[in-house]
């Protein structure tokens, strides 16, 4: 997720972001809009060429529906720890992309969660256009293809 840091309620909007990049893949050259159109973030290179950014986050439901499981690790469970530390709160959960996610949307409009496409090794550069608080969960749950059932660790880098 990412937020406007001078004000929160600005925040990434995955519906802005697809009409006016005219995409539903995010990759190379795609903008993160906020909710009032600004350009939060570009994406500047991807070695994976599409992420996803209409799956929305995993959550304890979500599973719960899908996979028949109760109380799995989940991503919503992570954005909310990760809220909490800046005062924020579920009402802060918003749209999200996806990273390393495979959801190809067909020809009948059918989607669904694929095996992903990345390699090891794979990345994603982004440049923050403006001053931006971003949350990253490394999806914990086992239960879909998108980590090819076995989340692995993930490595950001930051620089100025
Ligand atoms: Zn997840």
């Amino acid at each position: 997720m990412c937020f406007d840091l001078a004000n929160k309620e600005i925040r990434y909007n995955n519906a802005n972001s697809i009409k006016l990049n005219r995409t539903i893949y995010v990759s190379t050259g795609f903008r993160l809009y906020s909710d009032i159109a600004e350009v939060l973030m570009t994406v500047t290179e991807d070695s994976v060429g599409g992420h996803d950014t209409i799956g929305g986050a995993c959550s304890n439901q979500v599973n719960l529906l899908r996979y028949g499981i109760a109380n799995t690790c989940s991503c919503r469970d992570n954005f909310l720890t990760a809220l909490k530390l800046y005062g924020m709160s579920s009402r802060d959960i918003h749209a999200n992309i996806n990273w390393f996610m495979n959801v190809p949307v067909n020809a009948d409009g059918s989607a669904e969660i694929e095996d992903g496409k990345s390699l090891p090794g794979g990345f994603v550069e982004l440049l923050a256009e403006k001053d931006v608080l971003t949350l990253l969960s490394n999806c914990p749950q086992f239960y879909n293809p998108c980590s090819g059932w076995n989340p692995t660790p993930i490595r950001v880098i930051h620089w100025q």
